[in-house]
Order: structure tokens, then sequence, then C-alpha cells
């Protein structure tokens, strides 16, 4: 089969909409729909610096590598967790991805700030539970200590499908009525604002623009990842995606027009400031230095030059 566009062979067949195109106009769509989700969602404004959280794995790669094509301000942080080999190999194709990219990269080791790596902690509090809050915190303070106006994480289609479709079943209303391509600051900037670039494209699609861009990423799970339910729920989705093309956008854009259903059970717990850190809380002290145990703030400023 021949690329849609021109007389290149194809290199991937899109289901939805069909067609088969070549590398380069297979790049060409991928980033025009990342433009058309940034727009349609309000997700940067003229001048805002955007900070980028890269893993090493593939979705955060490709949305600096994009977000940079398309000629955005953005820096990056890598969260090394501290999780053995993981997260050693994690941080170098973190840096590497930064490198050929030519974009600053900063990066956070879990163990060095706080004693212990994630999996290390003696805690009932599963692992995956306090990773994310731990992750959370973290990039949120650093941009704030550093003025970024937004953080880019790279959840893409699927995840945000089955991150919904978990949900519901479990009839999280809390959690339903606050998931968006895009969580606007908060708190006089203390939360500042969360974006996700890649809200409307498949993992497929993720992993077909990073073979067709070059991009090298961290193909391994976190060990600790491994057996999670949203796993399932990607299966069951994907299974449906099949027999029904455009299954998955539908069902995310249909969520989006019903939140306002949700949203109006939301509970919203009255923030304050962390008697320890300064940052929102919903008790007197925040759950990332609670579980930490911290007696000050931590403080990320970079130092001016
Ligand atoms: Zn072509
Ligand atoms: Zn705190």
């Amino acid at each position: 089969m021949r690329c849609r566009f021109c007389e290149k062979p194809a290199f991937i067949k899109l289901h939805y909409p069909r067609m088969y195109l070549c590398p380069e106009h297979f790049t060409e769509y991928f980033e025009r729909k990342v433009k058309r989700t940034i727009e349609r969602y309000k997700l940067i404004g003229p001048g805002e610096r955007i900070l980028v959280v890269v893993s090493g794995g593939k979705d955060s790669a490709v949305t600096a590598h994009v977000l940079k094509k398309l000629g955005y301000d953005i820096e990056c942080l890598h969260i090394n967790l501290g999780i053995g080999e993981y997260s050693e190999k994690s941080e170098e194709y973190a840096k590497r991805q930064c490198e050929a990219l030519g974009v600053p990269l900063h990066i956070v080791r879990v163990k060095e700030l706080l004693g212990h790596g994630i999996g290390e902690v003696r805690t009932r509090r599963p692992t995956c539970s306090y990773c994310g809050l731990t992750k959370r915190y973290i990039f949120n303070k650093f941009a704030y200590d550093n003025g970024f106006d937004a953080v880019a994480t790279g959840h893409n289609l699927d995840d945000e499908a089955s991150f919904i479709f978990a949900n519901l079943m479990n009839w999280n209303t809390q959690y339903l009525a606050k998931q968006g391509p895009v969580t606007p600051e908060q708190f006089n900037g203390k939360l500042v604002k969360k974006i996700k670039p890649l809200y409307e494209l498949t993992e497929r699609e993720v992993v077909a623009y990073a073979l067709a861009n070059g991009i090298e990423y961290h193909i391994e799970e976190c060990p600790h990842a491994v057996g999670a339910t949203t796993i399932e729920y990607k299966g069951i989705l994907n299974d449906m995606e099949e027999k029904r093309p455009g299954t998955k956008i539908n069902f995310v854009k249909g969520y989006l027009r019903k939140k306002h259903l949700f949203e109006a059970e939301l509970q919203e717990k009255e923030l304050r400031e962390c008697e320890v850190c300064g940052m929102p809380s919903s008790g007197e002290v925040c759950s990332f230095c609670r579980f930490w145990r911290m007696e000050k703030a931590l403080d990320f400023s970079l130092r001016r030059k």
C-alpha cells in the first residue's frame, strides 16, 4: 500500500480516520493533531514556559519532541525514583533524549533527596500510590520554585480512556470530576497548571511517531506496575477499538461533554497552606510532608547564572 498523500510506501495504517501514511506524512498528521489539541483546549498561552516531565519512556519523550518542534519554550525534568537498575536506565534515556533535542534537562533523585528510593519505604501504603504522590509533589514544586507556567505530561488517549473507564467501573465520581487535558492553576499559582498535549493520540500512534522520528526510549515497564488493573482496562478498550474504530476517542470526548454531571457532585476540600512546606494541603500537613516526615520545605530553585 502507498501513502495517501504521496508515492512512498505506507508505514502505518490508521484505523480512525482510515488511511495509510508514509513516515513523513504520518509525522505531519501527528504534529498537526497535537497542535489542534493545544489550541482546542487552550493548553498553552503565548510566551508560556513549559516544564515537560520526562520519564525516559516513549510518551514523555514524544511530548518533549513535538512541543519543541512546534516552537514552544520548554525545559525538561526527570525524576529518578531510585528503583534500582530500572531507574538508572530511565535516567540514561532521559539524558539522551534531551541531548538529542537540545533541551535543558533537570534531574531530581528521590533517594538523594529523601533518603529512600520508591519501594524502599516501610509503609502500608501501596507503592504506586506513594510513588504518584511523590512525583506529583516534586514536579509541581519544581515548576513553582522556578516560575514555569505549566507542567506537561505524556498521558495519551489510551491512558485517559482507561482511567475514565476504571473510575466509572468503580463510580469514583470525585476523580471523574477532575480529569481532562488541562488542570488550571490553583491556590495563587502554587498548584501549577497541568497539561496533556497527547490527549487525543493513541498509544499506537505515539509508538509509531517515536519510530518514524528515531526517538529512543526505555521500553521496560516499572517493576512495581506489573499486574496493574489499568493494563486490563486498556486491553478491553483495545478489543473494542478493533471492532469499532473510534471507540476510545468518542468515549473520551463524550466524557468531557458530560463531566459537569460529576462536577456537580464534587466535594472540594478547602485548601490551606501546609505547616511544613507552605504548599496547598487539605490538612494541617500535606500528604507529601506527612509521608516523608519532612521537617522543612524542599527548595528546587535553580541558582541564577
Ligand atoms: Zn507520504
Ligand atoms: Zn507540605
